[in-house]
This record gives C-alpha cells, structure tokens and sequence, in this order.
C-alpha cells in the first residue's frame, strides 16, 4: 500500500525486503577495473563499500592516487522513465550542495551498463555502524553529532531542499570522524516553501506521522525535524521509538505517538524534552532547527572539542 518512488521506503527496512523479488542494487554489474569519465580520466575500481536498495558502493582511485566512493546503478534498474527522473533529480540536486557536513559530489559519468556518482569517500562508516558496535551513544558525542548535522540540514532547507531520507544508516564519517549527510536519493526541492509534497516516502522506522498522512496533509520541511529526533532518540536509547517487527505496526505506533522512553535508562530530562518536542505528531508544533540549538541539552551539557576513530568502538574517557 506504501506507494515508493524509486527506492523510497524500501531503502533500508528489512521487513520490506523479503516482499521484493528483488533489490534493484543485485542487477548492478561490478564495474570494469578502469572507468573513464567524459574527459577520460581514469579511475581504478577497488573494494566494495556497501550496498542500498538502488545501488552499490566501490572505492575508485584516480590516477594521482586519490581514492573516491563510486555509487554505481545498473542502467537495466533505470529502464522507466519515473526511475531515471529520480536519479536525475538525486544528481541534480546533490550536485549543488557545498557544505563540510555533506558528502562532496565529484562527478558523474556512465558506460554502457552503469550510471556512476563519484562521491567523497567516507571510510569510516555510518552512525548506524557506530550505534550498533556502541549499542548505545553518549550525550555529549550525541550532542556534538547533532550540531553538525542541524548545521547541514539548516544548509539543506535554506536551499529549499527537503532530505526526506535521514537516518543513521545514510550520514557517514569522514576520515577526520566529521559527519556528512549522503544519499539524496528521495531528496526535493520546495519552491515556492509553501507547496507540500505528497509522495509517501521515508524509511519505515523514521517516517513523519504528516507523512503517513498523504494526500489529506501533504508534508514538508518538518520530516526533517522529525527524522532528528528518531536519530537522537536511537543513539541515545539503542533504538528507534517506534521499533516493530511489523511495517503496519511501525506505521500505527507513529501515528498515534506510541512510544516510551526505557524506564531503566540514564539519559537526562533535558534529552528527553528535546526529543518529545522533536516527536510532536503536529509538524506546525516542533521547534525550528535554531530553536533546536537552544535547549537546555545543548547549552547546557558537555560538549567535546571532536570526535576520534576510537568512538568507533568504545565511549571515549574524559568527557
Ligand atoms: P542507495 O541509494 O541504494 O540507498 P546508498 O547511497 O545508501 O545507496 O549507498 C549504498 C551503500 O554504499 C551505503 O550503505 C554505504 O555502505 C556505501 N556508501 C555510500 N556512499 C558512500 C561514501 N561516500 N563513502 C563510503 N561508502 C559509501
């Protein structure tokens, strides 16, 4: 009943995955040892980094010894033309961003089987990677990570762009351990900022109740508010509020604001009025991203000068 476009909620959610026959990513062919892009610079194709719903991941070195992630797409998973506009609109858009806490576009190009996105490289995996070697996130390294990704998503919807697909699993790690927001895959723009949007689209466990509202509500920029409080919440709590086996019961619990905070857990007061505001079913009631910033959390708690490897694995000590 989900209406998806392209890859949209099926960008993650295990329950949907054993519904599909098959994920586009798996008619994606490795890439040839050497890519050329349209000025035929040379990239030599090297690991594999990963895969999503759309597509796979591989390191590519240039010919200085630079190393890049390529997001490779079969051209046989973009043969109508609904799919191609999004990845039109994923480039397009990913494209004009600029910022130190999202992944650097460097280029795109194609051969006859694949379409490549030539992105930064983030070896250091994403927060979902952290959370589930950490189990659980401190408050300070969760505070240091929110404010670099409010600081990107405030880039984002300045330029009336709405993400629509944040979660742990899509905001990577530099080499420097600083957070960089990916995947503009079900991104869009708003123009003028008053339009709503009405595909439904998101990743079950972070979809915005407005969202699941469709055609009655529409939804804007809000689900990006929305989609922060969930990731604060996982972090700091080991998982998503509305976790369920069942996709139906996920979406139910969102839409009527079932969930808890675990009774047994030491995350302060001030977190948890935070995320009940972040949480708000009604878009019009969460605090704007500047709003955010003024909580009591973030003036008021310790907040570490950055963020090493060693976070990776374990809480750092001293802070
Ligand atoms: P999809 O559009 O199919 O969801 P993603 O953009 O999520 O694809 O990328 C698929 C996987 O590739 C990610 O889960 C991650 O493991 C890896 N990946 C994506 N971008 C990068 C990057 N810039 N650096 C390193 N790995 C990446």
């Amino acid at each position: 009943i989900i209406r998806t476009p392209a890859k949209a909620a099926v960008s993650k959610p295990e329950t949907h995955h054993h519904r599909r026959k098959q994920k586009l990513s798996s008619l994606c062919k490795t890439p040839p040892s050497v890519v050329r892009n349209r000025n035929g610079r040379g990239y030599h194709r090297g690991l594999f980094l990963g895969e999503g719903g759309f597509a796979r991941c591989f390191q590519m070195k240039d010919e200085t010894g630079r190393i890049f992630a390529a997001k490779t797409v079969a051209k046989a998973s973009i043969k109508n033309e609904k799919t191609k506009t999004k990845l039109l609109s994923e480039i397009k858009i990913h494209k004009s961003m600029s910022h130190p806490n999202i992944v650097k576009f460097i280029d795109c190009f194609e051969d006859d089987v694949n379409v490549y996105i030539l992105l930064e490289i983030c070896p250091n995996h994403s927060l979902m990677d952290l959370l589930k070697h950490r189990k659980l996130v401190s408050e300070p390294e969760v505070r240091f990570f929110m404010t670099q990704i409010i600081g990107a998503v405030k880039y984002l919807h300045r330029r009336m762009v709405i993400h629509r697909d944040l979660k742990l699993g899509n905001i990577f790690f530099d080499p420097d351990m600083n957070l960089k927001i990916g995947d503009f895959g079900l991104a869009t723009i708003i123009n003028p900022p008053s339009r709503r949007r009405y595909t439904i689209c998101g990743t079950p466990n972070y979809i915005a109740p407005e969202v699941l509202g469709g055609k009655k509500t529409g939804h804007s920029f809000e689900v990006d508010i929305w989609a922060i409080g969930i990731m604060m919440f996982a972090l700091l709590f080991g998982k998503p509020p509305f976790q369920a086996k069942d996709v139906q019961i996920i979406y139910e619990r969102i839409k009527h604001d079932e969930y808890a905070f675990p009774a047994d857990s030491p995350v302060s007061e001030e977190a948890r009025v935070l995320i009940r505001d972040l949480l708000n079913t009604d878009p019009t009631k969460r605090p704007s991203l500047d709003e955010i910033l003024q909580y009591d959390w973030f003036t008021c708690g310790p907040f570490p000068s950055g963020v090493t490897v060693e976070s990776l694995k374990r809480e750092p000590r001293g802070i």
